[in-house]
This record gives C-alpha cells, structure tokens and sequence, in this order.
C-alpha cells in the first residue's frame, strides 16, 4: 500500500520521492525536467515548421513550470549539481520561449 501525503513519482518503476514544489504534477524532480524540456523542445519545434503552437503547453510552461523551477531553485538547500544546471538551464529556455511568444505574436490556436 502506498502511504499517503506526496508519495512517489507517478512515472511507472521510478522511486524518486516528490518534492513538495511539485506535489501537483506528482513527478520527482527529474521527470519533471524531462517533461518539461521536452515540452520546450516541441514548443519550439512547432514554430520552426511554422505550426501554430499548442497553448496548453505554452501556459504551462510559462506559468506552471516557470513557477516550479524558480520555487525549487530558491528552497532547494543542497541541489545536486547537475539537477542545478539543468534547472538553470530551463529557465533559461523559457525565458526564451517568453520572448518568442511576446515578440512574434505567436499564433496560438485557442478553441473558438
Ligand atoms: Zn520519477
């Protein structure tokens, strides 16, 4: 049986315990970075082959993961360094993404 409260990564066979930032999405934190770089990734992909980009990723990239990443990065009290580069490193990208959507009035296909 599991025991209750944050339990462990939702991802099948991982061990990893949740950390608190991320109770929502019930991943640990390196699932969470593979998803998110991932989401980054076709994001980014989508505009290059001049497809419209898909606004449920862009909002939780922007929103949600932006918010998890900084919040870890401030409470994290001893990060592994590479966790640390990789975190760093997505804020980087959506950084990144925040710019490209703010200046190339990207055109998000919202349902009507
Ligand atoms: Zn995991």
């Amino acid at each position: 049986m599991n025991a209750p409260g944050a339990g462990s990564c939702r991802r099948a066979g991982c061990p990893n315990s949740i950390p608190a930032a991320l109770a929502n999405e019930q991943l640990c934190l390196e699932h969470f970075l593979d998803d998110a770089f991932l989401r980054t990734d076709q994001t980014f992909g989508r505009c290059r082959e001049g497809r419209a980009m898909n606004p449920a990723d862009v909002e939780w990239l922007l929103s949600d993961a932006l918010a998890i990443v900084k919040n870890l990065e401030e409470k994290a009290s001893d990060p592994q360094p590479q966790h640390r580069d990789r975190m760093l490193e997505l804020l980087l990208m959506l950084a990144n993404l925040h710019e490209y959507v703010a200046h190339h009035s990207v055109q998000l296909d919202r349902p009507a």
